[in-house]
């Protein structure tokens, strides 16, 4: 089944590329492994995966030690101040940043490991008043404002787009966060990247990628629907 599903993934994110024109290998693709049993993961390794995202430092801290250690952890849910600590050293980057003081409290605890951590910015752009980001409009001064320091890198932006049933009814906030990342590059701020855009799941990964999608996270497509069971578990 997983390596079914993995397959049909590749495929559709192959000729999403085609369609707009892009290299299959500007997209990379996130197995989003959250609540799934590290049997589960092993199986999408073995099938290649090497970047998967949890939305639970607890989740990463657990499974971490279990599988192998060239797997790239994303950190792409809402993060608390206090589990950074479990997290700092074993991510290769946390797409969910949407406030001065996680980023400084990453910048502090990545300090201490003498690391700098990518992060990207969490953007609102469907002002859904139930998730977290920040506003469109005060995406480039809070870009500013998380710049200085030290030990983190900015490198682009995220969003999680409504959910629907129609792909086509998120192709505006893509479009938008896409124009956004573009204008805050060309602003040339130092040491900000801007070349990232993770955006896209698995109801809507595809218009993600017409849209300039870098990464996509990709989690029910690839590992079948999560349970509630499953979700339990990991409620600590
Ligand atoms: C769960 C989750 C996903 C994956 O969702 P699917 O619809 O299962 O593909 C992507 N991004 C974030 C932030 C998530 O929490």
């Amino acid at each position: 089944m997983l390596k079914e599903n993995l397959a049909s993934v590749e495929q559709n994110i192959a000729k999403a590329c085609i369609r707009s024109g892009r290299q299959r290998s500007e997209v990379q693709l996130i197995a989003v492994s959250k609540t799934m049993p590290v049997e589960k993961l092993q199986e999408a390794y073995d099938e290649g995966t090497r970047d998967f995202g949890e939305n639970k430092p607890q989740e990463i801290r657990d499974k971490y030690p279990q599988l192998p250690d060239d797997i790239r952890w994303h950190m792409i849910g809402h993060l608390q101040r206090n589990k950074i600590k479990y997290i700092i050293d074993k991510v290769c980057m946390i797409h969910s940043v949407d406030s001065v003081r996680l980023a400084e409290a990453i910048d502090a605890e990545a300090e201490k490991h003498h690391l700098v951590m990518p992060v990207l910015v969490e953007v609102n752009v469907a002002g859904e008043e139930s998730k977290s980001g920040i506003r469109p409009e005060e995406a480039e001064e809070f870009v500013r404002q998380i710049s200085v320091l030290p030990h983190i890198h900015v490198e682009g932006l995220m969003t999680i787009a409504p959910y629907t049933e129609n792909p086509e009814e998120n192709r505006p906030f893509f479009r938008k966060l896409s124009k956004l990342c573009v204008d805050i590059r060309q602003k040339n701020i130092d040491n900000v990247s801007m070349c990232r855009l993770s955006m896209g799941m698995t109801g809507d990964y595809e218009v993600a990628i017409e849209e300039g999608a870098t990464m996509v996270r990709v989690g029910t497509g690839i590992f079948g629907k999560r349970t509630y069971a499953q979700a339990m578990t990991d409620g600590r």
